[in-house]
């Protein structure tokens, strides 16, 4: 069975606006691109053509998500908040959250194209899909906006799954640089939604992504963090997989996958300052397809979060789609075998190990 992709060029539409980074302009501050901008994703998509790989997928078309379907997550004040915004062209949806023209819009066909892809992957017509979508979701809370995220896709995809297509257990894996949030709050004290996360320590958002955050009532333990400190690499990302999210995944047994993906964990990236590779992403990806054959008849869906170097992107998703595909294009990451020979911090440090242990010994309190 074939692979999903979906992408849709009105994702490419929605205008972060005149910024310097994630700072907007003004002031000392020169305009520039915002950070969270078209080129790492379009150049991804244009990365799974010219390689050849499009042609080994099956592609899907996006829906708008409805009002009701958000409202499974957000409040109405907020919605009706974003779309003033949107009608006006501009604003902020809460914290560095940008809006511009009919940003409502593209972030509701954003939010759908998640609903589409698990739909898709449940009702067989993939075995497992990855959803190029944007703006991204990881961050937004049912009341606000946050970093860069506007509608909180994975999690209205989820609740969509849970009222609409009868799932009774779904496990996220956010391997996003920054931590998980709003997918973290949305489910936090339910015990039939598993939320791990790894993300850099310490890093964004401050308030969220400790270790000691378990879960809340019929939630406790059912919420794992894997704060990485800064600088871990491939072997620490992977050992992550391998330790701590596949035996959760063993002892939770989900009825499907969903990975917030992210690609800002890369040794490439602005904003992350950890040390991944294309071939990271090959590796976790197979690590999870093998834990979906086990567990679930191998339905695993990614969902496309941040990522912000234009050039390293579409590398780290290639090898992704890749993966889940089983087709190896001729395409070859032509920056590994300079990362391999000269970046350090691939191998895993004890400081590194010593988080992974810790965030291991919290699997027991699966059920
Ligand atoms: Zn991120």
């Amino acid at each position: 069975m074939a692979t999903g992709f979906l992408w849709h060029e009105r994702y490419m539409w929605h205008s972060t606006g005149i910024a310097a980074g994630q700072i907007p302009a003004g002031g000392y501050v020169e305009p520039d691109n915002h950070i969270e901008s078209v080129p790492s994703k379009r150049r991804f998509r244009s990365l799974v053509e010219v390689s050849g790989l499009i042609e080994q997928l099956a592609p899907l078309a996006p829906r708008y998500a409805d009002e009701e379907e958000l409202l499974r997550f957000h409040t109405r004040d907020y919605l009706a908040a974003v779309k003033s915004m949107s009608d006006a062209g501009y604003g902020d949806a809460g914290e560095l959250a940008p809006i511009g023209p009919d940003s409502y819009d593209i972030a509701r066909l954003s939010a759908g194209g998640c609903i589409v892809g698990l739909d898709a992957v449940l009702e067989g017509h993939v075995r497992n899909a990855y959803i190029l979508n944007r703006p991204p979701g990881h961050h937004a809370e049912a009341d606000q906006g946050r970093g860069f995220c506007i509608l909180a896709n994975v999690v209205i995809a989820v609740l969509h799954g849970i009222a609409e297509r009868g799932l009774q257990r779904v496990a996220t894996f956010d391997w996003d640089v920054h931590h998980g949030n709003g997918t973290q709050k949305a489910f936090y004290d339910r015990d039939d939604v598993l939320t791990i996360s790894v993300h850099q320590d310490n890093y964004y958002p401050q308030d969220s992504g400790a270790m000691d955050e378990r879960g809340d009532g019929a939630g406790l333990g059912y919420n794992i963090n894997v704060p990485l400190p800064a600088g871990s690499g491939h072997e620490a990302y992977v050992e992550t997989v391998r330790r701590v999210v596949v035996p959760a995944l063993e002892r939770f047994r989900p009825d499907v996958i969903v990975v917030p993906s992210g690609f800002d964990a890369s040794a490439m990236d602005p904003l992350g300052r950890q040390m991944c590779i294309s071939d990271t992403y090959r590796e976790m990806t197979s690590l999870l397809m093998e834990a979906a054959d086990r567990l679930c008849e191998g339905r695993l869906l990614m969902c496309h979060e941040g990522g912000y170097s234009q050039v390293y992107v579409p590398w780290c998703g290639l090898a992704t789609v890749e993966t889940l595909s089983g087709h190896r294009t001729p395409a070859e990451d032509p920056y590994l075998p300079d990362y391999l020979a000269t970046l350090a911090g691939h191998s895993l440090q004890p400081w590194q190990r010593e988080v992974i242990d810790r965030a291991a010994a919290m699997i027991g309190d699966i059920k």
